[in-house]
Parts: C-alpha cells; sequence; structure tokens
C-alpha cells in the first residue's frame, strides 16, 4: 500500500531518491582531492565520471567503458559498484541487451566469489532496477529488500549508502517507518563517516519523515532542521522548499496547527521567489485542510476553490481531487448541500480510478463526520461504513503484502543459498549453474503464480467470514491497529485526539487530571546502551506505568518517551498519592535488560482539568502540564510538580521561576 497523506511527500522522497547519484557530483566539485576513509578508489574514480558526465547516461557508460580495465584489476567489491552504476544506466537508457549481458556478468563473478556480497546485493540491486523500470513494483520491492540484506554485510561503502537509502526510500513509502529508520540511520553513519554532507543532508531529510510517522517529533524536526541548515548554507533553494514543505507537515502531524501555518506561509514566500506555482497551490490545499480541521469552513473554503481553479487550469488532476475532498466538507457546514454532493463525488471517482485507497478512506471519514454533525445520520452510518471497509482493506493488504514478501525472499535466500552448495561441491560447470539461475526465475514466477490463487482464496475465504463479523468485532481490530503504539502497546496520540479529546469535551460534570511524564536523561541510556536497550527501558516502564493505574485510566504515548495518563480526578490529595506512587514504580526497582541492569526516574506534570471545556481548554491544560513538567526537570528531575488551579498559561513562566515554589506549583 503506497500511502500518499500528504500532497508532495512521496515526491520528495522519490526525487532524493533518484538524485543519488547527482549527490556524488557536487562532493567531488567541491573538494575533488579529499581521499575519504570509507569510499575506495574505484568509487571516487566512478564517481568522477559521475560528475563530469552524470547526466548524459551513453556518454557515462561510454567513459565506463574506458576504466572497465582499471576497475576490474581493483577487486571485487569496486567491480560490484562499477556494475550496479553500469545497470543503473542501462536499465534507464533502454538499453536491454547491455543489460542482460550485465547480468550475465554477475552469474560468473558469483562463481568465482562466492563470497562476496557485494556482487550479490550489486545484482540483486540491478534486477531491481530493472523490475522498476518495468512498472512491476512489486517485485522491485522485493530485490530491493534482498539486496539490503546482502549490501548489510558487503564491505563496499558506497554500495552499502547506495542500497541502504533506497531501502529506507521503499519502506518509508510503504508505510514500514521502523524498517526506513533503521536504514536510514546506516545511510547516515556512512555519510558522516566519509563526510559527505550532501548525503547527510539527504537521508536527514528522509529520515524526518519517518520519524515524524511514529511520533518521534522531536527528532523529526531536528533532523528537518539539519537539512534545512544544509541546503540553506548552500542556497539550493529548491530543495529548501521542500524541506519547508516537509516541516509543516511533521508540524499537523504533531498536531500543532497554528506553527504549521507559519511553516506553510514561509514555505509559500519561497515558492513565490522561485515562482513555483504548483507548489504555491498545493501548499494553500494544506492550508485550507488546516483551516478546515480548525472549523474555519468559509476561510478553507477561499483557499481550496483558489487551488482548484489553479489546479484544473493546469490540469493537476490529484490536485483537483484533494481540493474537491476538501470542499465537500466545506459546503456541507455551509449548508450548500448540492456543490457538497458534486464536489464529494468528484474526489471519490478520482481517487477510485487510481486506487488512492488511503484518499479515499479520508474522503469518506471527513464526509461521515460533517454529515453526522448536519443531523444525517443514515448517510453519515453509510459512509462511516464505507470508510471502515477500505482501513480494513489497508489493514488486510497490508499484513499480506508482508507476508507474501517474507515468503518469497525465504524461498529466493534457499535458492542462492543451493547453488553455492552446488559450486563449493565440486566447481560446476557454468551450465549448470546456468540451469540454478533459470531454476530461480521459475520457482520466482510459480512463488507468484501461488500467491495469486493463495490470495484469491483468501479473499473468498474473507469474504464468508466478513459476513458473520459483527462490526464491533471488526471495530475493536480496526482501533487496536490504527490506536496502539506498536513498541509500548499504550495508545498513540491519534488516540488521544480522536477518542480523549472528544470524550473529555463532552463530560462536564468530571474532573480530569493529566500526567504528562517525561524519563530521566533517556538520551544518556540510548547512548550508554543503545537504542534497543532503550526500546527495552520503554517497554518495562509503559508495563510499569499500567499497572499503577486502573483499567479505565487512560496511557498515552505521546511522543518518544512522552507520556500522558489521564485520570478521572477524586481530588488533588488524591491525584498526589498517585503521582508518588507513579514516581516510586519506575525510581524503586532496577530495569532488567537482556545487556543487563539499569536505574531510571521520570518527571511529571500534573495539571486538572474545570468544568465547561472547550478543545481550546484542553489544549491549555497540556501547556500546563507541561510548564508543570518543564519544573519538575529543572528543579532536580525524580518529582511532581502539580500546576495550581488557579495558575494561568499566559502567566511569564520565566518571572515565576524566580520566586518560591509556592507561588506557581505545589511540589509533590
Ligand atoms: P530529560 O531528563 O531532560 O528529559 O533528558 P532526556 O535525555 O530524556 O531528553 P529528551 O526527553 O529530550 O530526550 C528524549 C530521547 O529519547 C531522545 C530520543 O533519542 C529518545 N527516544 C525517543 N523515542 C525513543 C524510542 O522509541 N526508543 C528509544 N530507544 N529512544 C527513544
Ligand atoms: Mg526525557
Ligand atoms: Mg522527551
Amino acid at each position: 500500500m503506497r500511502n500518499i497523506k500528504f500532497l508532495y511527500w512521496l515526491s520528495v522522497i522519490g526525487t532524493i531518491a533518484l538524485s543519488t547519484f547527482s549527490s556524488s557530483q557536487i562532493i567531488a566539485l567541491e573538494k575533488p582531492k579529499q581521499l575519504r576513509a570509507q569510499f575506495s578508489q574505484g568509487d571516487l574514480a566512478i564517481e568522477k565520471i559521475a560528475n563530469q558526465y552524470g547526466a548524459d547516461f551513453s556518454e557515462t557508460l561510454n567513459q565506463l567503458s574506458k576504466i572497465e580495465d582499471q576497475i576490474y584489476a581493483l577487486g571485487i567489491n569496486d567491480i560490484a559498484y562499477f556494475l550496479t552504476y553500469r545497470c543503473y544506466l542501462q536499465v534507464f537508457s533502454g538499453d536491454a541487451e547491455g543489460v542482460t549481458q550485465t547480468l550475465n556478468e554477475y552469474k560468473h563473478l558469483k562463481l568465482e566469489n562466492s563470497s562476496s556480497r557485494s556482487i550479490y546485493a550489486s545484482m540483486d540491486f540491478c534486477l531491481a532496477w530493472q523490475a522498476n523500470h518495468k512498472k512491476d513494483y512489486k517485485t522491485y520491492d522485493l530485490y530491493v529488500e534482498k539486496a539490503f540484506q546482502h549490501a548489510l554485510n558487503s564491505p563496499s561503502a558506497v554500495l552499502r549508502y547506495w542500497i541502504s537509502f533506497t531501502f529506507a526510500s521503499l519502506t518509508n513509502a510503504i508505510g514500514r517507518y521502523n524498517d526506513s529508520i533503521e536504514a536510514s540511520q546506516l545511510a547516515l553513519g556512512i555519510a558522516i563517516e566519509n563526510g559527505d554532507d550532501y548525503r547527510e543532508a539527504s537521508v536527514r531529510s528522509m529520515l524526518a519523515l519517518s520519524e515524524a510517522e511514529l511520533g518521534y517529533y522531536d527528532d523529526a524536526l531536528k533532523n528537518n532542521q539539519l537539512a534545512i541548515d544544509w541546503y540553506e548554507s548552500k542556497n539550493y533553494q529548491n530543495a529548501i522548499l521542500e524541506l519547508y514543505q516537509n516541516r509543516g507537515y511533521i508540524y499537523i502531524s504533531k498536531g500543532e496547527l497554528a506553527v504549521a501555518s507559519k511553516v506553510f506561509k514561509h514555505a509559500i514566500e519561497l515558492a513565490v521567489k522561485l515562482n513555483s506555482q504548483q507548489s504555491i497551490f498545493s501548499m494553500r490545499t494544506n492550508l485550507a485542510a488546516i483551516a478546515q480541521r480548525k472549523g474555519n469552513y468559509q476561510e478553507s473554503n477561499r483557499l481550496a476553490l483558489s487551488s482548484l481553479k489553479y489546479a484544473q487550469e493546469h490540469k493537476d488532476e490529484n490536485l483537483v481531487a484533494h481540493a474537491h475532498s476538501l470542499i465537500a466538507v466545506n459546503f456541507l457546514y455551509l449548508d450548500k448541500m448540492e456543490e457538497a454532493e458534486h464536489a464529494f463525488n468528484t474526489a471519490k471517482e478520482y481517487f477510485e480510478r487510481f486506487e488512492l485507497i488511503n484518499n479515499l478512506a479520508d474522503n469518506y471519514s471527513g464526509w461521515s463526520d460533517a454529515l453526522a454533525s448536519k443531523g444525517d445520520y443514515e448517510r453519515a452510518y453509510h459512509a462511516q461504513m464505507a470508510y471502515m471497509q477500505l482501513s480494513q482493506k489497508i489493514y488486510d493488504s497490508e499484513r499480506e503484502g508482508k507476508m507474501q514478501k517474507f515468503k518469497s525472499l525465504h524461498q529466493l535466500a534457499e535458492k542462492d543459498r543451493e547453488i553455492q552448495r552446488l559450486q563449493e561441491k565440486n566447481r560446476v560447470q557454468s551450465v549448470e549453474v546456468e540451469k540454478a539461475q533459470l531454476e530461480i526465475r521459475v520457482y520466482w514466477l510459480s512463488g507468484i503464480i501461488g500467491f495469486l490463487i493463495i490470495s484469491l482464496l483468501i479473499l473468498m475465504y474473507r469474504r464468508m467470514v466478513a459476513n458473520n463479523l459483527t462490526l464491533q468485532d471488526r471495530n475493536a481490530r480496526l482501533d487496536l491497529q490504527r490506536f496502539q503504539d506498536r513498541l509500548t502497546k499504550t495508545f498513540n496520540r491519534r488516540y488521544f485526539e480522536k477518542h480523549s479529546v472528544p470524550l473529555l469535551k463532552n463530560d462536564e460534570g468530571n474532573s480530569y487530571t493529566f500526567f504528562l511524564l517525561d524519563i530521566d536523561h533517556f538520551k544518556q541510556v540510548n547512548d550508554n546502551w543503545g537504542h534497543q536497550i532503550g526500546d527495552q527501558v520503554l517497554v518495562e516502564f509503559c508495563k510499569r506505568l499500567k499497572s499503577s493505574i486502573r483499567s479505565e485510566d487512560k496511557l498515552i504515548r505521546m511522543g518518544g518517551e512522552e507520556f500522558l495518563i489521564i485520570i478521572k480526578s477524586q481530588s488533588r490529595n488524591d491525584d498526589q498519592l498517585i503521582a508518588k506512587k507513579l514516581l516510586l514504580s519506575i525510581s524503586e526497582l532496577q530495569f532488567i535488560t537482556s545487556d543487563g541492569e539499569l536505574s531510571a526516574t521520570m518527571s511529571v506534570g500534573l495539571a486538572r482539568t474545570k468544568p465547561k471545556r472547550n478543545e481550546k481548554t484542553i489544549e491549555n491544560i497540556i501547556a500546563l502540564a507541561d510548564k508543570a513538567l518543564y519544573y519538575a526537570k529543572k528543579n532536580g528531575r525524580n518529582q511532581a510538580v502539580y500546576c495550581r488551579d488557579n495558575f494561568n498559561l499566559n502567566s511569564d513562566f520565566e518571572t515565576l521561576l524566580n520566586q518560591p515554589i509556592d507561588n506557581i506549583a505545589d511540589v509533590v
């Protein structure tokens, strides 16, 4: 499932991925003589050619053939990179015969160098390009994944970089954000070690997008900023514009709509300077979406209609559909039924035609909410049903896709091993290997056919079962997927926005207390013990919190290692007791990890809701809890600070800090 949540998210990654080679152009032009720690002599020779002729594929191929003998004299890792680049050029210049020759060359190299992962990685990568060129994305995905597995152990730094980067873009595009972050970090490490700041900036741009998806907003913003800084230092205006757009999306994901607006407005200014009409109007659409979320339907419509006009004039169908999707909801709220209906159907038709299931689901979801608010419950219900079915489809296809991917990878790996065994035993004739190679293809084909049959059966079976499943069952399963944090199994921020906020808004009779928690010096845990141990601590941390609260209390991961507990408040006194209990549950016992024991503490900020609240006051409560948390950190950590009920958000916190503690907060 290719996730096209925001208009330009994907295209940015696409551009970066394909510009990996142009990246080398800049490096070599700027520091021609610098010999880098990891990139070999051969890598640099190839990059030099890429720099000079990169844009002209046939001339690059010509130049490459001139250094072929030198490269072959250097050794297997240089050859691997050489062939990858050659394959890339051949594929994308339509030289099918050349590609076949290159693939043949791999076969012999594999025979002679059965242990070189570089050759395996390079060959898989070549096959991936080939599939990509044929628009066979399923095969492309598979070979990139396989190339990545081989590249992990390949001594060729430049191959490791290139393949990791491509794998990271791919996994980002298909929603495997954890994998994407892992691969990006690998690529980032290589770029940094080589002092290769262009590549470093490209990786950071992408890393930020995946981090934002998983709720690591601080890291995402940091990486985005570092990339912006670098591109600004080089004055690469187009890249800066893209990065500001991304920054806007990160703030949207973080729920900071006001900041997001500001960032988009800044990006529009840049786009005006660059005369990039397309960007201007796509960002206006984003501003329209923000206005809609704030309930400013007039304003949202004004922006969306102007984008629509531009998009229609320039035949930008994608933008037309997105604008219509927004306009539909606006018109509904503005009681213009006919216009609303028309806009909704136009968007729907486009999303259906291009099978943009995520967009289609979003289209139904907004529509359904708007219908319900107008009291048209029957149609709202049907729209919600359509939304549910689409969500289920997204969920299913992600899981099945992954299962199939692992199965095929496993089969391909088995075949690889078989070939190796053959040749090690009795130096097989190349004829036999050719046979085995052919077998891979047959195997591969039968795998695909098998998969098709299986999915058909699954589909039929699912249809049968689906009729028997109650709506609640489906709801529960879907909610789990959408509202649960994958690592800690707590609720995620989306849950907070979709469930907690409306609930708190409506339940005016009760007071609720927000406990905002943040682990102390958690960066040090990551730095000293590694990210994996950090993850183990996070999991155990949440387990302890969960067992200290009641089942009706909510534990929500707001991002990174920051959590929110929402409790129906009996009294401030009770809240303080709970805070003490929570603090002890973390500090009292050592955390046992696979690498040893360590201790941890956390800081807590508490704030309590008052009756008559709306979204705004809930935002304020969070902000208050955040201030209290900040104070707890400043005051020495491992403690909880409770905001007074009459504490005013607008008070100047810095000046209050200079006064005795009592003036701003109760320390538990
Ligand atoms: P402070 O006491 O001021 O909170 O110090 P800190 O080091 O904890 O600082 P901060 O809260 O800003 O840093 C949070 C760190 O947590 C940064 C990030 O690398 C790490 N982190 C965030 N999410 C995860 C995660 O899912 N797994 C791991 N292992 N680390 C994470
Ligand atoms: Mg912390
Ligand atoms: Mg933190």
